[in-house]
């Protein structure tokens, strides 16, 4: 019999009003169920929206150092939970366990990052041009935010946009990916056990069509915070312009790593086994190009062949697995099916390229280390999010054409360049066409304490975590004191 999980919302924990559920399931093995979530939908979340207007009002005037003990409380908490979190996330999403405990680490980091923003300075005082005249910026709240998130980090994700607009002092609908319900509600048990008062988060689980589309068009919501498809996240910037609704869009990516002839090429080619295998694949920064200078390109896809070979492929709660199963039978379909177009456009599938079946693997959704070689800049192996273990190499005859690769895609969130010239490295750091840019490391490694988010399709210009963490969740306010008790003009009595 299946555990059955519940909505939040205010202090009652409930089914959704249908009654209906769905299912979560072990991806490295699905005959194991995790449990039943409630499969929400527009009545569901409008009470989740009304309770969460109304303990807005109490949490917005909560002083922010004090919101802040609560995160730091919900940071110790995982701290303590990291492991026993760890080993749900991968029985619920299927990555390895030690990269499931990085997932719940950058949460802990996180936590202990946003409550120290509740000391930091909330405005600036800024001179005016009249005397006796008080100038300063205040940042407030922007209401009700509802936040949308994927199932790949779903720990990490949801702790970017939760922390910091629960810092900003906003109230939260949180709508979880329905791949990873049971990360999202651990991680709500824990905010409410280090004391958030009840209806400032609120937890709606469900389908993206159902739950997600009705939080997206509620008008009592004030801002969307939305990661996942760049497909889905047009559709979303799409609703919320129709009522001029605030929306923050962290969406796909076409990461590449560019490797020059002078590079370090055992290392770069550790950083593009990491970036393009680890977590299967799937993750928004995941390298799915190798850009290689002609020179060394033969010894580097060689030396990457033998190594995506050598990969071990199973549950990643087994010792040794290094590549965990892909999350659905759905996404795998959509993996494989990149495979039989690379073939259609005459790539060579070099190494992969095969669903993996046969024995303990024959219960889970795995897929073999990809390699695609005599791919073209033109092709959709080269150009398409293909969110799994295949990655696509693409051979430059100079550092100008291999940044020109690097920039041909729709989107632009994290490129990478491995050279020891330093020419090369500061005119790439210039030239490449992303929000994140690494040099002689891979294009996965990204530390909250730094801005996240990309340019072009990969978003619409905002950035989460490090300096401006705060910036999507909160409005400026300019405010003006004049105490000289006469009428004075700006621009006027000069
Ligand atoms: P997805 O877009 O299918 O789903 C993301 C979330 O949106 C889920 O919670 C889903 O239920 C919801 N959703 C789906 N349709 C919706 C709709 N019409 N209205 C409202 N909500 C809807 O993405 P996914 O498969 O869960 O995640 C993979 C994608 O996420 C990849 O494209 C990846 O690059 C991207 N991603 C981006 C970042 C980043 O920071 N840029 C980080 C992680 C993942």
């Amino acid at each position: 019999m299946a555990e059955h999980f519940l909505n939040l919302i205010g202090e009652e924990w409930a089914p959704a009003r249908s009654g209906e559920t769905f299912e979560d399931r072990n991806p490295a093995r699905w005959s194991e169920l995790l449990g039943a979530f409630p499969r929400s939908g527009p009545e569901d979340m409008d009470a989740a929206v009304k309770t969460a207007r109304a303990a807005y009002r109490v949490w917005r005037a909560t002083p922010p150092p004090r919101r802040g003990e609560i995160v730091l409380r919900a940071g110790l908490l995982l701290e303590e939970r990291k492991e026993e979190l760890a080993r749900t996330m991968t029985r619920e999403m299927g990555k390895v366990v030690e990269e499931a405990r990085g997932d719940v680490q950058e949460a802990i980091d996180m936590a202990f990052f946003a409550a120290g923003l509740g000391r930091r300075p909330f405005g600036e005082a800024i001179p005016s041009e009249l005397p006796d005249k008080f100038c300063f910026t205040w940042r407030e709240p922007v209401g009700v935010v509802g936040i949308i998130t994927p199932w790949n980090f779903p720990v990490a994700v949801p702790s970017w946009k939760l922390f910091p607009a629960l810092m900003a002092g906003n109230a939260i609908v949180f709508k979880p990916a329905e791949d990873s319900p049971l990360c999202g509600q651990r991680l709500v048990e824990v905010l409410l056990e280090a004391g958030l008062p009840p209806g400032v988060l609120n937890l709606v689980q469900g389908t993206g069509e159902e739950a997600g589309a009705a939080l997206v068009a509620h008008p009592d919501v004030s801002c969307i915070s939305f990661t996942g498809s760049t497909e889905v996240g047009r559709q979303i910037a799409t609703e919320c312009g129709r009522s001029l609704k605030r929306v923050g869009l962290e969406l796909g990516g076409k990461n590449a790593i560019v490797v020059m002839d002078d590079a370090d090429l055992e290392l770069a080619v550790d950083g593009a086994v990491w970036a393009a295998f680890g977590t299967t694949g799937q993750r928004c920064t995941a390298a799915s190009r190798m850009i290689v200078q002609r020179g060394v390109a033969a010894d580097f896809v060689d030396a990457l062949k033998q190594r995506a070979e050598g990969l071990r492929v199973g549950d990643g709660l087994q010792e040794g697995v290094q590549v965990g199963p892909i999350v659905n039978e759905r996404q795998l379909r959509r993996v494989h099916g990149y495979t039989a177009v690379a073939r259609e456009e005459r790539a060579t599938v070099l190494t992969g390229g095969e669903v993996l079946g046969e024995g303990p693997l024959g219960e889970g959704w795995f897929y073999s280390p990809t390699i695609f070689t005599d791919v073209r800049p033109e092709m959709r192996v080269a150009r398409e999010e293909i969110f799994g273990p295949s990655t696509s190499v693409l051979v430059a005859d100079s550092l100008e054409q291999a940044l020109e690769y690097a920039n041909s895609t729709i989107y632009g969130l994290s490129l990478s360049i491995y050279t020891n010239d330093v020419r090369r490295a500061f005119t790439a750091m210039r030239e490449l066409e992303a929000g994140i840019v690494y040099v002689n490391a891979p294009t996965i490694g990204a530390e909250i304490q730094l801005p996240f988010g990309g340019v072009k399709q990969t978003g619409n210009g905002h950035r989460e975590a490090g300096s401006t963490a705060m910036d999507e969740f909160t409005e400026w306010k300019s405010i003006y004191v004049d105490y000289s008790g006469r009428l004075q003009r700006a621009q006027i009595d000069t």
